[in-house]
This record gives structure tokens, C-alpha cells and sequence, in this order.
């Protein structure tokens, strides 16, 4: 087993020690007899650093694990060259990752003994991310209020800079402090993680000494998960960077809007009205243009054997104007044929008759995007198509007017 150095110092940062295995494997690793890298455990993520041997070989740490054995595994960048059983060495964590972790974790404790005290809703799991934390709340309600007095309440421990003590006890002597709750370890001896007069509990993590080097607590989405309530959260330097993101990303919203970023939301509502009143009046629109256009172009075409073939190709049309225009055309009189096309945005077919008439615009649509390497189809009286280039459309179109039976 690896000697733990972080159990009773977190803040040791550097340390000696001497090098007890190489392991055989595909990734680089170095096993200590004693070290303050913290591996993965317990929702808490594993320090980074390096090791350095007197040979001026440094080997940077790149992941930390436990082995079942109680073996802590140092997982390196590259290759140790020079260093053996028997090799001495100095230990380098990286700080500012650790403290990060230290304020997140102290943290969590404090949150979690917040939501025990002020609601009895026990913590069931904790996830360290890269960007926040979260605990899943064993609860089947969680209000926005009760969030908001337990990040209050967290952020007046921390203010309170309470000690936080670090004592190992008997499992015996744990079951009768009252613990949040009692770890299934197989050791006799536990270590609690003492938040003077808040809280008590198993952890084998890495935390601060004081509350107050939690900085603050911010609590962030609260999300219903299947076995509860998940709560974000972000403490420390964590919690400022992402005010601070925040306020970025407000502040461009507002200046898009030219709004303070407090009248952000209201904006933004008054901006979907005017979308969807807008996005109304131009469907309205579009509506009377196809009426009008549909009474030109019937006005234009001559009937042959009182029938009218409309042969027509637009620029900027959308597929839902020709279906419009040519739905027009074929109301607005009972014999006639449409065979529309755009250009533009995006080559597309449009094929209709009255209702009534002997041909089918679906098999033609077909037969026509075939040719195009397009596709489409219909019924019997409207038909639809989109093709990948406007090349040919209009001779696509008079094919197409050759094939119409009547
Ligand atoms: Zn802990």
C-alpha cells in the first residue's frame, strides 16, 4: 500500500520519496512507497505534476490512480529512463489544480451538509468536472427557493471561516458521533473530515483548513434526475471565472440588443414577437403575391382545346411559394396545368393540375427528377421535386409538357 501523505496535509505540494515499482503495461507508470498525488476516488478527480529524479529527469504526471490493492498508480507522460526500485525522488504537484479541487470538495461538503440541515435531503453521489460540480439530492421536490437558502446558507459557513479538521477514529467510535454517513470499507480505522459544529463525515479526499479558503459558493442549473435532483454548483476561483463568463456572454447580449443586460430577457421576448408577427404578415403576403401572379400568368396563356399550360421558371422562389402559386393557378380555373420551377435558393419543381384532369404529376415529377439526379413525387394533382443544380430546369419543364396526356 502507498503511504497517503495527503491525508494529513492537503496543502503539501512537494514531497520525497522513493520509487518502490515500474509496472509492466502500455502506459508509462511509477508506483511510490509514499506520495501526496491524490488518485481519482470518491467523486474528487487525481492531482497532475511531476516527478524528478536526481538525474535531472523529470517525468510528468499525467493521471493518478488507485489500484485495488490500496497501490497508487502514477501514470506518466513518457517512458522513465533512468530510475529503478530503490530511486529516490521529488515530488511536484501542481498547486493551483489542487487547491481548485480542495475548494470544490470542501465545498461540496459544506453544500451537502447545508441541504441535510436545512431540508434532510441527503447527498447520494458527487461529480468533479472540468468546468462545475454537482450533487444528486435524494428528493423528489426541489424548489428554486430552497437552492437559493442553501447556497446562502453555504456561503455563511464559508464567511464564517470555520476549521476544518482532519481526525481518524475506530469504526466504533464513528458510529456513535453521528455521521452523515458510514462508508462500507474494510479498514477498522476511518478518517472524518470534521466542519466544526456543521458537519462530520468519511472522506478520504483532499480539503481545506479553514471554510473561509472556500472563497464562495455559486449554485447553478437544478435539474430532475431519475433518482432525484442534481444541483451544480462552482466554488472558488471556479465560481468567479464563471461569473465572470457569464458576464461576458450577458454583456454581449445587451449590446446586441443595445439593453442593459437586465432588460436581456424582455428584449429577447419582444424580439420573437416581432419574429412571429413578421413571419404572419410575409406568409399573408406571399399568399396575395400568388394570387395576383396566378391571375396574370392565366391571363397571359392561351387555352389549347380549352385547356391552359402554364410553363413558368422563378429566381428566388421558395418551394413553398410555387406550391401556393401553382395551387392559385389550378383553383382559379378548372382546366389547367402548372409546371413551375425555381433557381433559386434551392433548385426546386413544382407540378399541378385542376382537379379532375387525366395526368398524374407525381409518376411525371418522378420520371423528371430522375433525369436530374434529384428527387420528389406527389399525387395525382400536385407534385413536388428538388434537384442539386438549376442547370436544365427549363428544358426539364417542356420535356416534362411533352409527356401530358390532355
Ligand atoms: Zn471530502
Amino acid at each position: 500500500m502507498t503511504q497517503r501523505l495527503y491525508y494529513h496535509d492537503s496543502f503539501l505540494y512537494d514531497f520525497e520519496a522513493e520509487v518502490r515499482e515500474i509496472p509492466d503495461g502500455p502506459r508509462p507508470a511509477v508506483i511510490l512507497d509514499r506520495t501526496a498525488f491524490y488518485p481519482t476516488s470518491g467523486g474528487q478527480v487525481f492531482d497532475t505534476g511531476t516527478i524528478s529524479t536526481g538525474t535531472n529527469e523529470d517525468l510528468n504526471v499525467t493521471e493518478v490512480v488507485e489500484a485495488e490493492d490500496g497501490r497508487v498508480i502514477h501514470y506518466l507522460e513518457a517512458p522513465p529512463k533512468n530510475i529503478g526500485p530503490g530511486t529516490k525522488i521529488h515530488g511536484q504537484i501542481d498547486p493551483t489544480r489542487r487547491r481548485d479541487h480542495m475548494q470544490q470538495h470542501t465545498g461540496q461538503h459544506v453544500l451537502s451538509a447545508a441541504f441535510v440541515r436545512l431540508y434532510g435531503m441527503p447527498t447520494v453521489s458527487f461529480h468533479m468536472g472540468n468546468d462545475y460540480c454537482s450533487i444528486d439530492l435524494d428528493t423528489p421536490t426541489l424548489t428554486k427557493d430552497q437552492v437559493e437558502q442553501a447556497e446562502r446558507l453555504a456561503n455563511e459557513i464559508i464567511l464564517e471561516n470555520r476549521p476544518v479538521q482532519i481526525r481518524f477514529v475506530t469504526r466504533d467510535e464513528a458510529g456513535k458521533l453521528g455521521l452523515r454517513k458510514i462508508p462500507p470499507a474494510e479498514r477498522d480505522e476511518l478518517r472524518l473530515i470534521d466542519i466544526h459544529e456543521f458537519d462530520l463525515n468519511a472522506c478520504g479526499g483532499t480539503h481545506v483548513n479553514q471554510t473561509g479558503q472556500i472563497g464562495c459558493i455559486l449554485l447553478r442549473k437544478a435539474e430532475k434526475v431519475r433518482q432525484g435532483w442534481r444541483v451544480e454548483f462552482v466554488a472558488g476561483q471556479r465560481a468567479v471565472a464563471t461569473a465572470r463568463r457569464d458576464f461576458s456572454t450577458l454583456t454581449e447580449a445587451g449590446a446586441t440588443f443595445s439593453t442593459h443586460i437586465y432588460d436581456v430577457p424582455q428584449q429577447i421576448r419582444k424580439s420573437l414577437d416581432e419574429i412571429r408577427t413578421l413571419r404572419k404578415q410575409r406568409e399573408q403576403s406571399l399568399e396575395e403575391l400568388a394570387e395576383v401572379q396566378a391571375i396574370a400568368l392565366l391571363a397571359q396563356t392561351q387555352a389549347t382545346a380549352g385547356r391552359r399550360l402554364v410553363i413558368r421558371t422563378f429566381s428566388e422562389r421558395e418551394m413553398n411559394f410555387l406550391k401556393l402559386l401553382a395551387q392559385k393557378l389550378t383553383r382559379l380555373d378548372t382546366n389547367v396545368v402548372a409546371l413551375l420551377g425555381s433557381t433559386s435558393p434551392q433548385p426546386s419543381l413544382v407540378f399541378a393540375q385542376s382537379p379532375g384532369l387525366p395526368n398524374d404529376m407525381g409518376s411525371l415529377m418522378k420520371a423528371t427528377v430522375a433525369n436530374l439526379g434529384g428527387r420528389g413525387g406527389g399525387s395525382k394533382d400536385m407534385a413536388q421535386g428538388g434537384i442539386p443544380s438549376s442547370d436544365g430546369i427549363e428544358a426539364a419543364l417542356k420535356n416534362a409538357s411533352a409527356s401530358l396526356n390532355g
